[in-house]
């Protein structure tokens, strides 16, 4: 991004604000910096991904926006991941150093009560005067307290060490609900599909709909075939539905073997043809096992779908297209239901 002055920033942000209040976008510091950009001119592909969620949903949906943030304005996530990693090698540097410290200095304590076993035989046997005997006891008092002190501060390090690991995991912790993918299969994830629809509820949702997708017999295939290969088919599925995405449509992993396809302005029987191609298409998915190379029993999936209604919560919108998945299932699996 080029470096602005006073001026050209102000004038930036008097264009950045008002459309940021038209489209209802909270005032974050992530929004007015994606917002900023835009007015900018700068990144086309920002300004088009910008342009396609205000022409499909009439507000920005939060996820989305994040996800545009990310890629074209700034990478929080990344820069946060790498605080924490810098942090975890000072802690590990730090310790380490101070597990060395305490090693040299437990093997001079050993070389000194060596020496002293020594000395004490030769007490005995060359008859030492008391100020000898007295000196032999000074030095072995200062070799312990050596030691003492090298232990010590290796406990106060621990110690610290401890602190900082719980501050750090919080911090982990932090970054994970940051995360917006599924690890998987690179889709959007459940938390990002409850956050974007949550949004979408405030406001007007007619032609809003909702397909929600589940791998039939899916148990099975691991059991014939592995987990390995069970989560390469997830992989496929994803990539799947991810590129059949199109006029707005998001597709999200949901959890396990389900999926959901969120579409912003369609109707049900658009949904429903869409997730009759998208099924058409999983059916003819053809795989293959890496390791023997031999091609797997094709897969299916069964499909549910409803429209959002005035007055639908989140729970009531899904729980319409889980009981219609549901009936997909009962009338033999691989279809679409409502059947029209
Ligand atoms: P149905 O046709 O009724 O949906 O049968 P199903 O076997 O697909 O359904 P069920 O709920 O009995 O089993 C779901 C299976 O999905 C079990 C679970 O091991 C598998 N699964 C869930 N998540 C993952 C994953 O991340 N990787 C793999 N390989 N399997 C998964
Ligand atoms: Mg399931
Ligand atoms: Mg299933």
């Amino acid at each position: 991004m080029t470096t602005d002055t006073l001026v050209e920033s102000a004038a930036k942000l008097k264009k950045a604000v008002p459309l940021m209040m038209k489209y209802h976008v909270p005032t974050t510091p992530i929004n007015y910096a994606l917002w900023y950009t835009y007015v900018s001119n700068e990144i086309p592909e920002l300004n088009d991904g910008l342009d396609d969620l205000m022409a499909n949903f009439e507000l920005c949906p939060p996820v989305r926006s994040e996800v545009l943030y990310r890629k074209f304005v700034a990478t929080k996530a990344e820069s946060t991941t790498w605080q924490l990693r810098q942090s975890i090698e000072t802690m590990l540097g730090d310790l380490g150093q101070c597990v060395k410290d305490t090693q040299k200095d437990a093997t001079k304590f050993e070389t000194a009560i060596n020496k002293s076993f020594n000395d004490l035989r030769r007490i005995e046997d060359e008859g030492w005067s008391i100020e000898e005997v007295m000196g032999f006891i000074h030095n072995l008092k200062g070799s312990s307290k050596l030691i003492t002190n090298a232990a010590k501060f290796l406990n106060n390090s621990l110690a610290k060490s401890q602190q900082e690991i719980e501050s750090l995991k919080q911090q982990l912790l932090e970054t994970q609900k940051l995360a917006l993918y599924d690890s998987l299969t690179g889709l959007l994830n459940r938390y990002s599909f409850d956050a974007e629809l949550t949004a979408l509820l405030s406001k007007n949702n007619n032609g809003l709909c909702l397909i929600l997708a589940d791998i039939d017999h899916f148990k099975y295939f691991n059991d014939q075939y592995g987990h390995l290969l069970g989560d390469q088919v997830l992989k496929s599925f994803g990539k799947r539905l991810n590129d059949s995405a199109r006029d707005g449509s998001q597709a999200y992993r949901f959890g396990g073997e389900e999926f959901a396809i969120l579409l912003p302005s369609s109707s049900l029987s658009r949904a429903r043809q869409f997730a009759e191609t998208t099924r058409k298409l999983i059916e003819k998915l053809s795989l293959k096992d890496k390791r023997t190379g031999k091609s797997v029993d094709n897969i299916n999936a069964s499909f549910g779908v409803s429209e959002f209604r005035a007055g639908d919560s989140l729970t009531s919108f899904i729980t319409r297209a889980d009981k219609q998945l549901y009936q997909a299932k009962r009338l033999g699996r691989n279809r679409v239901f409502p059947l029209s």
